[in-house]
């Protein structure tokens, strides 16, 4: 049978893979990730996934108060249980689901925003993402644990390997940055990939000149459709009013080669491309 080392209580505890149970067990990677994470004193702190209190235990000693969601209830009550005797009050365990956790019911001192943090269950990082993007006027900062390769996604330069849709869809709201590499081994059971910590800092979110959401994220869907094609082939169809002539009217007037591949344009060329395009624009057509 699976034991988690990193609980340390003798008590036998089986890992759940199905909810990305991977704990920290390396002793230097909470300091680090709390260190690089920069919380203030004063600072309210929503935590994802404590599990059995790794990240949650030395970082309740450096904010104001933590709420940590936790879905498995075996490992919630441990550590509900232990918080007293480790003579910590300023941390309350919920067991839920953070995909159905309503964020509006944690309580903030006025103009203080939540600050987010969570070595992340990977099965579900996309819809976690999609969840504090919706909630992001009362976030402030979020610094998470990802599998590498979505890591490299949220972070990546243009005519590099990870970026993409998602790159962009991110960096519309919230400014993305590496903070450490953290190899597989750090954690028990150990998962087949490394991880990236990124910090996603919601209060800078990308100039976008009034273009809307909306318009921004079908440019960058219908772009990103097909990879290999060009950015004229991917785009067109995508979106029915897109076509051919409208697109190749709106590549020249934002200066873009319609041959170039989506991978190539910057946020600022998505963005002056998704304004044409835009059914708001009375020139569109
Ligand atoms: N923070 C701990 C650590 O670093 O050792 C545990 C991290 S482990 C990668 C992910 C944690 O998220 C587990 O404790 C798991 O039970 C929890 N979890 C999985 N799915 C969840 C969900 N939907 N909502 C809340 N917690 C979840």
């Amino acid at each position: 049978m699976a034991r988690d080392r990193s609980l340390g209580q003798g008590r036998p505890f089986r890992p759940d893979r199905r909810l990305g149970q991977h704990f920290l067990v390396d002793p230097e990677i909470p300091d680090k990730i709390i260190a690089l994470a920069g919380f203030h004193p004063s600072d309210v702190i929503l935590e994802i996934g404590p599990g059995h209190g790794a990240l949650t235990l030395p970082l309740s000693r450096s904010v104001s108060r933590i709420i940590a969601v936790e879905k498995d209830m075996r490992l919630a009550d441990r550590l509900q249980k232990r918080l007293p005797t480790l003579g910590i009050f300023n941390v309350g365990i919920k067991n839920q689901d953070i995909l159905r956790f309503d964020l509006d019911t944690i309580p903030l001192p006025p103009r203080q925003k939540i600050q987010v943090v969570g070595n992340l269950p990977y099965n579900i990082s996309t819809p976690i993402l999609g969840k504090l993007i919706r909630h992001r006027r009362r976030l402030g900062r979020a610094v998470l644990m990802f599998q590498r390769e979505v890591a490299e996604r949220l972070t990546a330069e243009p005519s590099t390997k990870g970026y993409g849709a998602m790159t962009l869809l991110i960096r519309y709201h919230a400014r993305s940055a590496r903070l450490l590499p953290v190899f597989r081994g750090s954690f028990y059971p150990a998962p087949k990939v490394d991880s990236i910590l990124v910090e996603l800092d919601f209060e800078r979110p990308y100039p976008a000149r009034g273009v809307k959401e909306d318009d921004f994220g079908k440019t960058v869907k219908g772009a990103f459709a097909h990879r290999r094609k060009t950015l004229l082939n991917s785009l067109k169809g995508f979106f029915p009013p897109w076509t051919p002539d409208l697109l190749l009217k709106a590549m020249k007037q934002c200066g873009i080669d319609p041959g170039r591949r989506a991978e190539t344009l910057s946020m600022d060329e998505f963005l002056d491309l998704a304004k044409i395009l835009s059914v708001d624009n009375p020139q569109r057509d």
